[in-house]
């Protein structure tokens, strides 16, 4: 299905998406996402021989995840990734859509300079037996899957392809992020532009939105934004949790929309540098809303939006 949407299944795309997620940017797919869409889906990917590869030096994670029954794993490049993967063929899957995401970052936040000189790596498990083994294995306990620096990890079982993919574009997003920006931003700025960015990478690669893992919003009214800005852990609790994820997802898409990606990257380089959401905002978007009063404004209006949409 990834080729060839009839006009049909993308209005049905449209529509739902409107209708649950409460989003307000536009979700038709654009003459340039789907020409891109298309140049990737004809990629030629091939199967390489580890010793090929043109990034052979894997992380401590890297190491110890093809360890697991190490004769089922194969690899393969594109331009921009290293996928490692099992006898079951999830390669195209992957590497095609981290590429699309690649090149939707690059396009949407107008950044040019890749800051990393190889491949990332993305490990893709099947089999959640040998899931649990890796995440035993690493310390990591109940995810689906996880981006650390320029290596992504993951479970992907095919039968449960749906609920995996919105994992799996969450944290692809995190992987593409961290070629173009050097550091962390704070917590809530690093989940929200990938909750943002994947949805739109998503929905413009595969004309649909992806299965929310953090569509509980019942706590939203609960959150201090800037008390969340200040958050180094995540917090407690699924439904704290998830709207911490939806908040940080909307103040994201505000900032975007309403002062444009050159700003945006600024603000995100000077929070990398100063975690301090105040002083990046008045450094920044003092122009675009004022003062913070009217950003939260902004928030609080979309924060409607999704509760009535829900
Ligand atoms: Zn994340």
């Amino acid at each position: 299905m990834k080729n060839g949407y009839s006009r049909f299944m993308w209005q049905v795309g449209v529509l739902s998406m409107g209708l649950v997620a409460g989003v307000s940017w536009s979700w038709a797919a654009t003459p340039e996402e789907n020409a891109e869409r298309q140049r990737i889906n004809q990629l030629k990917i091939s199967d390489t021989p580890f010793e090929k590869l043109s990034h052979q030096t894997l992380s401590e994670w890297g190491q110890k995840a093809l360890k697991i029954q190490e004769k089922q794993w194969k690899h393969a490049e594109s331009e921009h990734f290293i996928i490692h993967y099992p006898l079951i063929d999830v390669r195209d899957r992957f590497i095609k859509e981290a590429e699309f995401y690649y090149w939707k970052i690059k396009n949407d936040l107008k950044v040019s300079q890749d800051l990393v000189d190889h491949k990332s790596h993305i490990y893709v498990f099947v089999d959640e037996a040998q899931w649990r083994q890796f995440q035993a294995n690493t310390d990591v306990l109940q995810i689906g899957g996880v981006c650390l620096g320029n290596e992504y990890f993951c479970l992907y079982p095919k039968r449960r392809e749906k609920e995996s993919s919105g994992t799996a574009a969450h944290e692809m997003t995190h992987l593409v992020f961290n070629r173009f920006f050097v550091g962390n931003p704070p917590r809530w700025l690093n989940e929200g532009i990938a909750e943002y960015q994947a949805r739109k990478a998503y929905f413009a690669y595969h004309g649909q939105r992806y299965e929310s893992i953090n569509k509980d919003t019942s706590a939203l009214a609960n959150i201090d934004f800037f008390k969340m800005t200040e958050l180094t852990e995540y917090p407690q609790g699924s439904a704290a949790r998830s709207a911490f994820y939806v908040e940080s997802q909307l103040a994201v898409e505000t900032l975007i929309e309403k002062g444009g990606p050159e700003r945006f990257v600024a603000f995100v380089n000077t929070m990398i540098q100063n975690p301090d959401f105040k002083a990046g905002f008045d450094a920044h978007y003092l122009e675009t809303f004022k003062d913070a009063g009217g950003f939260l404004k902004e928030m609080e209006r979309k924060e409607k939006q999704i509760k009535y949409r829900h």
